[in-house]
């Protein structure tokens, strides 16, 4: 069964969204999710991550940097948890793992006034060592240390920053689950099928040099996605139709990592190699010996 869901998709990503909203998702159905997670494709579920990233960064950036790169690194852990690898088989114990992992996002999310209990911890001002840390409380403790680590002042700071992308990602995953119910059999669009995967400005984040000169600022989940789904992570994150125009462009994609060129003539190239970086260039030098 396909679910239909595109970053065109303003329920799911609001485009007058000033700020993020940090109402955490209350539907939680277990059935569902095991579902989810056996008939929806480990494309689908990347690129649901590609966007509710890019979704959020994109609103945090005003912010301060420390947490831009905090909540990036949330992203890049829930894709290493919930997202097969292209050549990994779908096992019943990973299927597992991936239903508990969101079992544990629930959790957190779901504790009272989790926002302020985290804030309070990272400031050293919350009750750390009682049963009311959610890092302590018998009902909570394992989501939190599996998610966050454990408890300690470096813990409370990143679950701090953290937070924003597991309330975000809940908020969204929330309504798939109840359109998941809801939907059965409709066909609309898919994130799994090009050219139907509609990624917008907000897919990435973008900053601007001066007029005309867009620079794709790549943060680690841009690099861990570039990898994972290598040499097709461009494709996957911009779309097809927008890489093949890129390339009518005349711009080119690296020949080990597939990062597209942000600009002509930006990769060197190199024993018929086209390459992004040093890091490229020493990995093509291998694969030539
Ligand atoms: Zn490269």
């Amino acid at each position: 069964m396909a679910l239909p869901v595109s970053m065109e998709d303003t329920e799911l990503f609001p485009k007058a969204a000033k700020q993020l909203d940090l109402t955490p998702g209350t539907t939680y159905d277990p059935s569902a999710v095991k579902e989810m997670l056996s008939s929806l494709s480990p494309l689908w579920w990347s690129r649901l991550l590609i966007s509710t990233r890019g979704f959020t960064i994109n609103l945090l950036h005003a912010g301060d940097e420390l947490t831009l790169f905090t909540v990036d690194d949330a992203f890049t852990a829930m894709h290493a948890r919930l997202v097969g690898a292209p050549d990994e088989s779908n096992g019943e114990e990973r299927r597992a793992e991936r239903e508990k992992f969101i079992a544990h996002i629930y959790t957190i999310v779901g504790f009272p006034a989790v926002s302020t209990a985290l804030a309070e911890l990272a400031r050293g001002a919350g009750a750390s060592a009682e049963d009311t840390s959610p890092f302590v409380h018998p009902s909570t403790s394992e989501a939190f240390t599996t998610v966050f680590g454990a408890p300690n002042e470096a813990t409370y700071r990143i679950a701090d920053g953290q937070k924003h992308a597991y309330l975000v990602f809940s908020r969204i995953l929330s309504l798939l689950q109840a359109r998941w119910a809801q939907e059965k059999g409709k066909k609309k669009i898919r994130f799994e099928t090009d050219p139907e995967w509609q990624p917008d400005n907000r897919v990435v984040l973008f900053e601007e040099f001066g007029r005309g000169n867009r620079t794709w600022v790549l943060l680690d989940f841009d690099r861990h996605i570039l990898r994972f789904w290598r040499p097709r992570g461009a494709a996957i994150i911009f779309g097809d139709r927008f890489v093949e125009k890129k390339k009518r462009e005349g711009l080119r994609l690296c020949d080990v990592c597939g990062m597209l060129e942000q600009g002509p003539s930006q990769f060197k190239a190199l024993a018929g190699f086209v390459l992004c970086s040093p890091e490229c260039a020493e990995e093509a030098a291998k694969t030539v010996k």
